[in-house]
């Protein structure tokens, strides 16, 4: 059965219960969210109450818990520990970033592994095995999935060998994955036209299993430019016809693809809103919609 969704938001109000109605809204079947902002740290408490609604609403909907994934924020960065301080503040915060995960019953977490700033890459992964060696614990039910990076700055991880590093360093490593993105592949170097020969690749390197989540992104810029800057689905440098070959590739078949493309502004950019409904809808039919703005912009202005 093709995975597909979208990020979607999370509110203190409605917590998880508003992300599955804005999934359903979507006509998607799994989803990704951050528990707060994806820019800071603030999180609210998790309400028990509204968990349980939202799970009902899961299952009324088809939406399996193992669908869902949770997204850290992308401001914790574990490669860096010049300063004691936000290092130990990152672990921590992961560490409970895993309760909060272990509260809802889901199994996912995406991590940037981060950027090493004034360190050098060597040193950046050896961050990361450490914090991720203490955050780990062999009892957890949430495994951890390491996104490819673009390598914008100093980010680590736009090259798989980086993760098999990481992964062959982590203790409890049955407990640590991969996502991909596609779109930092894309700007990472990898030319995802040539998508199975990259999973050859992956395979021999780290393993197909271990791929747990798909970021599904066109992208702006040519491969290698290393910029991360993500596109709506067919309007990018990657294209249609390469990115309905990754969603519906065998391999991949039960891993959930998840959009991050970017919401169709409208009057200047006074209003935002989401393509996700329309994307999807292009993603099930497997036809390109040229006038996927004009469709977005009908559909939300009233
Ligand atoms: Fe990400
Ligand atoms: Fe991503
Ligand atoms: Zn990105």
């Amino acid at each position: 059965m093709l995975l597909i969704g979208s990020h979607v938001s999370f509110t203190s109000k409605e917590q998880l219960v508003g992300s599955v109605k804005e999934t359903v809204s979507y006509g998607a079947n799994c989803f990704m969210f951050y528990t707060g902002a994806p820019q800071n740290t603030k999180r609210c408490k998790i309400d028990y109450d509204l968990t349980v609604e939202a799970r009902n609403l899961l299952y009324e909907n088809n939406i399996d818990l193992k669908n869902i994934i949770i997204h850290a924020p992308y401001i914790i960065n574990l490669a860096n520990n010049e300063k004691k301080e936000n290092y130990r503040f990152a672990i921590n915060f992961l560490k409970e970033e895993i309760k909060r995960a272990e509260m809802f019953g889901i199994e996912k977490l995406v991590l940037h592994p981060g950027s090493f700033v004034n360190l050098d890459l060597e040193t950046g992964i050896n961050n990361v095995i450490n914090a991720l060696n203490e955050v780990i614990k062999p009892n957890q039910t949430v495994k951890i999935c390491l996104e490819v990076m673009a390598g914008k700055g100093s980010e680590i991880c736009f090259d798989i060998n980086h993760i098999k590093k990481i992964i062959d360093g982590v203790n409890h490593s049955e407990k640590l994955g991969v996502c991909l993105d596609t779109c930092h592949l894309n700007d990472a170097g990898y030319d995802m036209t040539k998508f199975d020969e990259f999973l050859d690749e992956f395979g021999k390197l780290i393993g197909i299993d271990k791929i747990w989540c798909v970021h599904v992104n066109d992208s702006k810029n040519p491969v290698s430019s290393h910029k991360d800057r993500h596109e709506n689905i067919g309007y990018g440098t990657i294209g249609f016809d390469a990115l309905i070959n990754i969603i519906y590739n065998k391999r991949l078949s039960d891993v959930p693809k998840i959009l991050e493309t970017p919401y169709v502004s409208f009057n200047g950019k006074q209003r935002l809103f989401p393509p996700y409904k329309f994307e999807i809808d292009m993603i099930k039919n497997k036809k390109f919609n040229k006038n996927l703005y004009e469709d977005v912009i009908d559909y939300y202005k009233s």
